[in-house]
């Protein structure tokens, strides 16, 4: 792929992957790593010392009233390719599990940034992610050609909720899983393929210290399979290795 967008890159799963975009044996042209505040993601800024294509724009999911300055700085930097990938990967895991506790402006948080966000982002992307399409023509669809890759949860699955509880993350995870469904449809006839990520139980912020896989791990196993992503797999839901998820 010639670019690609990553949302929340400045730790957990999307710095990983930005990292592993970059050292990868043929990196994209531009990676552009939005984050809420660029001057404190360290690790981000390290990368960006030895990676001239590496973009750091500040970006604050739930501000969109944003979204036209960040598609135009985006814009400007890929001129007349398009963006190839977005990836919809900033989250946060909802504050409470437990029916009791949480209440309507939980419930709105969380939304506001699982769902509502990558919805509106992919919706402001849609011109870009067209132009790449158009660009890249004579490719198969998949990410060299043009793709959104939304990162759900396998909490999201209403299929394997045998647990009931997280209804803030589970509930906005299987939304965005609807939309995943419906832009694929929508896109498919311009070329753009849309796909839900499990990426696995992972080792972060949000994963915590207990989960089995680190973030380097899970990182190689996303990369391989945003690679291998192909006509078949548009408006599915799939594990971090491939497997296809219940809905
Ligand atoms: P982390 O908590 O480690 O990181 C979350 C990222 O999202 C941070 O970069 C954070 O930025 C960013 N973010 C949160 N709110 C906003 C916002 N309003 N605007 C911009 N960025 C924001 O989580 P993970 O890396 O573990 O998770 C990444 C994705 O993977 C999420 O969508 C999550 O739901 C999903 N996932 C993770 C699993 C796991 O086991 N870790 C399992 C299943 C799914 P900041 O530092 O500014 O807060």
């Amino acid at each position: 792929m010639r670019s690609v967008l990553v949302t929340g890159s400045n730790r957990g799963l999307g710095l990983a992957i930005v990292g592993r975009m970059l050292t990868s044996k043929s990196p994209p042209g531009h990676v552009f790593a939005t984050c809420r505040r660029p001057e404190q993601a360290t690790e981000l800024q390290n990368l960006a010392s030895c990676h001239s294509n590496l973009h750091i724009l500040p970006f604050d999911v739930t501000d969109f009233e944003s979204y036209g300055n960040l598609v135009d700085r985006v814009s400007d930097a890929v001129k007349d390719d398009g963006l190839n990938v977005l990836f919809n990967n900033a989250g946060i895991p909802g504050k409470y599990s437990r029916i009791s506790y949480f209440k309507a402006s939980h419930l709105i948080e969380t939304f506001t940034v699982n769902t509502a966000a990558p919805i509106m982002l992919t919706k402001a992307f849609v011109p870009l992610l067209k132009q790449a399409s158009r660009s890249n023509k004579h490719l198969p669809m998949g990410t060299s050609r043009a793709a959104v890759v939304n990162m759900s949860s396998i909490l999201g699955s209403i299929g394997l909720n045998k647990d009931g509880g997280h209804y803030l993350y589970r509930c906005s995870k299987s939304a965005l899983n609807a939309a995943t469904k419906s832009f694929s449809v929508d896109l498919k006839s311009s070329g753009i393929l849309v796909v839900s990520l499990h990426p696995g139980w992972v080792k972060t912020d949000m994963g915590g210290p207990n989960a089995p896989m680190t973030t380097d791990r899970a990182s190689q196993h996303i990369a391989q399979l945003l690679c291998s992503l192909s006509e078949e797999h548009n408006g599915g839901f799939y594990s971090y290795d491939g497997s296809p998820l219940q809905w």
